[in-house]
């Protein structure tokens, strides 16, 4: 399988490459040459199938021949071994036909986890191959960073630098972050915000000679193998209510169109889909543009549901490749409009494909933790604010279509928002037990200012890839 890149201007890569780059050179996103399909035969055998297996189904054919079979089995066994429970991604009911899939049950209490424990390992495996180490620089909002620092904890041949604006993320975030022992670890907190992390970041990437001299790596939600790990799930839910025999609705928490793109290439590989709802709280960019077809930047709100504050889905791009039968002069001419304009307008065409398979809604502050009231009265679950966003919305949608069967996807743990959990119900999440001594641990981060060259400075000093190019090796 080879990798193409949106913008049409990139060459060819494989697998691999596409892992260990990220970002395409010409500012675009990889996408399969192709999309593999699995046969309806193989759908069927979904049923009753462990996690783990129904993986290695879904995600080999989009490797290279590397790693073997049997290797990539006991990647992903050890990938998913690190969740707390034995379904990995277990299916609850909340009401008549309306479900909860629950993504939560990794070390750090988010989806993230799900792609992350298994990129991690891919990451290692592929540089170790090469003899070559990487730097992993990531600016993140919370989930995210907590995520990668999990996965990479520990791995020989990466070195990881989390940038998370200082005294903005909550403590749980934070202690997820600073409480990590190992020596190829460290966590940053920049004296600036989210936007500031996010924009140095992107100096970095851009800066040749040091992406080089570091051997830089992404692990945002760009990096194709990270989105090609969440197809899993879709296929392992629909199996248990009745798919492929019937098709299942899906409703996402959706900030930059990582998870619910996943569910789109589940169905563009086979599995029978009636809608993707994307679910937003009022920074409701998609929801707007899937309603008017203009796409248009507007300032971020702080909400409860932190990790879906986003002004730009960096990953709908890959969607609307597609919609526009994948022309990428096209593409570029809409992305071209976005960086002059901050809005462009989706051809009538594209805009018609994309209503075809998708649907969307906002939920305000109020509606979230009203719905995180209701569901705890009617069921004693706990949601947290992401998840409750998209049960808001999934119930709505299902009014309209009662028979087909509604998966919300519950993409945080209710212990990672306590606050917020609690202002709606009065009751507290606890942390799950292996995380019951996080308040204990010491914790260990670097404060610096929000300045490029410092941070630059920071990073040459302690990255190994680095140490080894000063050292001509
Ligand atoms: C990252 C995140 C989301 C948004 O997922 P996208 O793939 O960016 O759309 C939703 N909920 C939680 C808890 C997250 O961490």
């Amino acid at each position: 399988m080879l990798y193409i890149s949106t913008r049409g201007d990139a060459p060819k890569v494989s697998f691999t490459q596409a892992l260990l780059a990220g970002l395409a050179p010409d500012g675009g996103l990889y996408v399969p040459e192709q999309m593999p399909a699995l046969s309806r035969k193989a759908l069927l055998g979904f049923a009753g199938t462990p996690y783990v297996d129904v993986a290695q189904a879904v995600l080999s054919p989009f490797l290279d021949a590397a790693p073997p079979a049997a290797e990539f089995r006991a990647m992903l066994a050890a990938a998913y071994a690190t969740f707390r429970h034995k379904a990995v991604t277990p299916l609850v009911q909340l009401d008549d036909n309306l479900f909860v899939l629950e993504l939560f049950h990794g070390p750090t209490l988010a989806f993230k986890d799900v792609a992350m424990q298994l990129l991690a390992r891919l990451m290692d495996r592929a540089l170790r191959e090469k003899g070559q180490r990487a730097t992993i620089i990531g600016a993140t909002s919370g989930d995210t960073g907590a995520a990668a620092i999990e996965a990479f904890r520990g791995l020989e041949q990466v070195d990881v630098f989390i940038l998370y604006p200082h005294g903005r993320v909550s403590d749980v975030q934070r202690r997820q972050m600073t409480t990590v022992n190992d020596d190829n670890i460290h966590a940053i907190a920049l004296e600036g915000t989210f936007d500031d992390a996010q924009a140095m970041l992107k100096s970095f990437f851009r800066d040749k000679p040091l992406r080089e001299k570091l051997g830089l790596s992404g692990v945002n939600s760009i990096n194709f193998a990270r989105v090609a790990a969440q197809t899993v799930y879709y296929f392992t839910a629909a199996a248990v209510l009745g798919g492929p025999l019937r098709p299942i609705s899906f409703t996402v928490p959706t900030g930059n169109f990582g998870d619910i793109l996943a569910g789109y290439m589940a169905g563009q590989m086979g599995l029978p889909i009636e809608k993707l709802v994307v679910a937003t709280n009022s920074n409701d960019i998609l929801a707007r543009a899937l309603d008017t077809g203009r796409y248009e930047v507007r300032g971020v709100h702080a909400t409860q549901s932190p990790s879906m504050d986003i002004q730009v889905s960096s990953n709908f791009e890959r969607l609307l490749f597609d919609a526009l039968d994948r022309d990428s002069s096209a593409l570029r001419g809409l992305m071209a409009r976005l960086d002059q304009s901050g809005a462009f307008d989706i051809p009538a065409r594209a805009l018609k494909k994309i209503r075809e398979n998708f649907a969307a809604g906002a939920t305000d502050e109020a509606q979230t933790s009203a719905e995180i009231a209701r569901t705890y009265r009617e069921t004693g679950i706990l949601l947290d604010p992401h998840t409750a966003v998209a049960v808001h919305v999934a119930r709505k949608k299902l009014q309209e279509n009662p028979h087909v069967p509604m998966v919300a996807l519950a993409t945080a743990h209710p212990a990672k928002f306590p606050d917020a959990v609690r202002a709606a119900t009065g009751v507290s999440a606890p942390l799950p037990a292996h995380l019951a001594d996080l308040f204990e641990k010491p914790e260990r981060f670097d404060i610096l200012p929000n300045d490029p060259q410092a941070v630059q400075t920071f990073i040459l000093a302690r990255a190994r890839a680095a140490t080894l190019a000063a050292h001509g090796g």
